[in-house]
């Protein structure tokens, strides 16, 4: 193996196999080798079991392929909030950097773009647009460095960008989170504002994971509105897509529902939920806004946020209140990264 320096870390899974193919390694000791990287667990003698051999070119390429994979990802800081989460702000190879959530109850929240091109109104991540992808193994390292802290049993794709931008690269991390990561299948969440690619791609995948869905409202002008660049879907055509998905896969759909102060708060939207989600296999989850600094928006009151879910819960729709985890460190997505840039850390 050559001496590669940090720069040429493979920031694609494909590259990284290609790397340990290129040094002799078989199925079996790929296997192995991505299985302890992505558990975050200290590598064993490749010699000792003889069903896990490396030969001896694999084995004298792996400092140089450990030191590349290290030079993937390292934590910049970290934020930790009272209900336990952990706000990771993580340096990629190129001085980029990304949020990654450690959330309680082994929950991780991972970032695949860093930036993002829908600029949903309320979210900090959009509001630069999209800066570049993130690679299908920076991805895993955000995994890895996550696991190195405390165990994780659930991946969410809800941290910076929209994972249907960039299929091909968080399509590659999920086959292998699933697999080698040991994360089961419907403890991978792939979130989306909704485009008509990912249904399909997702449905052809090895692994499958679970879909939470970005609804956010019932009316399509509000939708324009507040996720300006999502696909152009209706209501009606993203729930009926979700719904096929669901019910090929048997996992329910999570439609995530920011709650802002007088906007998608009020009892037309109660009502617009109930004909649009009523017998789909689902559950809504509605989560009051973290507050953003320069936005227009703001949080409803704890009192009203209950009232509606209690008000849909009664309707027949399964209706979740969560308080977004990690509120106290600045818990919205975008935000601690905007912080460091603004204060010149970056
Ligand atoms: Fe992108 Fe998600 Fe932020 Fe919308 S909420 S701009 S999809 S990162």
């Amino acid at each position: 193996m050559a001496q590669d320096s940090p720069t040429s870390a493979p920031v694609t899974l494909h590259e990284l196999r290609t790397r340990l193919r290129e040094a002799g390694a078989g199925p079996l000791h790929e296997h192995r080798i991505l299985r302890l990287w992505s558990n975050a667990l200290p590598r064993e003698s490749g010699r000792r079991l003889p069903s896990t051999f490396f030969p001896a070119s694999l084995l004298a390429a792996m400092p140089d392929i450990e030191a590349q994979l290290a030079s993937l990802a390292s934590i910049h800081t970290v934020e930790k909030a009272e209900d336990g989460s952990e706000r990771l702000l993580i340096a990629l190879n190129d001085g980029q950097t990304v949020e990654s959530v450690l959330l309680p109850r082994g929950g991780l929240c991972v970032s695949s773009q860093v930036g993002c091109a829908v600029g949903c109104r309320f979210c900090m991540t959009g509001r630069d647009g999209l800066l570049r992808q993130v690679g299908s193994a920076e991805i895993v390292a955000q995994v890895a460095l996550a696991r190195a802290r405390r165990s994780v049993r659930k991946i969410v794709f809800m941290g910076m960008g929209e994972p249907a931008h960039n299929l091909d690269n968080v399509i590659e991390a999920i086959e292998l989170l699933g697999t080698a990561g040991g994360i089961g299948h419907k403890n991978l969440v792939f979130s989306t504002v909704g485009d008509p690619r990912v249904f399909d791609r997702l449905l052809q995948a090895s692994v499958r994971p679970a879909l939470a869905v970005s609804l956010h409202t019932t009316k399509i002008d509000l939708r324009a509105e507040l996720l300006p660049r999502a696909a152009r879907l209706t209501p009606e055509q993203l729930v009926d897509a979700a719904e096929r998905y669901a019910r090929t896969t048997g996992y329910p759909i999570q439609y995530q529902w920011t709650l802002l102060d007088g906007v998608n708060d009020g009892n037309d939207e109660i009502e617009g939920l109930v004909s649009l989600l009523s017998g789909k296999y689902g559950v809504l989850n509605l989560i009051p806004f973290n507050v953003v600094a320069d936005t227009p928006y703001g949080r409803p009151s704890w009192e009203r946020c209950r009232q509606m879910a209690a008000q849909l819960h009664r309707r027949g729709i399964l209706t979740k209140l969560r308080n977004s985890a990690g509120q106290d460190v600045e818990g919205g997505c975008g935000q601690l990264r905007a912080r460091a840039t603004q204060a010149g850390e970056l």
